[in-house]
């Protein structure tokens, strides 16, 4: 993927997150300074990753179609909040993985189901 058609991929993505932060279920997203959050698109991820979030960042797995990586993007944004809300939870977490990532994957598959709904872009 070249980096014209990343630049338009995180458009749309920065549209989905837009639309979805002004919801009862993505208004979390609003206490965050999200769109200043690096993102970056990866074809090198390993075969299982869809994302990560590190050192401030997030990384995305490269796709055609902004609306499949969506809710990981949300899922990144959630441990960034996790981060900013709770640090010491967040970095217990790290140790504890299932304690940060079952928080972080309800709210993946409530974005996942906000965008299978929507008719945007
Ligand atoms: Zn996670």
């Amino acid at each position: 993927m070249n980096a014209v058609e990343k630049d338009e991929i995180l458009r749309q993505l920065k549209h989905m997150v837009m639309n979805y932060c002004q919801t009862d279920k993505g208004r979390w997203i609003t206490q965050l300074e999200w769109g200043k959050i690096p993102v970056e698109l990866r074809d090198d991820l390993k075969d299982d990753v869809m994302g990560m979030y590190s050192f401030g960042k997030i990384i995305l797995r490269c796709s055609y179609d902004a609306r499949l990586i969506f809710s990981t993007y949300v899922h990144e944004l959630r441990h960034r909040w996790q981060w900013v809300t709770n640090p010491i939870t967040y970095i217990i977490g790290k140790v504890i993985r299932p304690l940060i990532e079952r928080d972080a994957y309800r709210q993946e598959n409530i974005a996942d189901d906000w965008i299978n709904n929507q008719n945007i872009i």
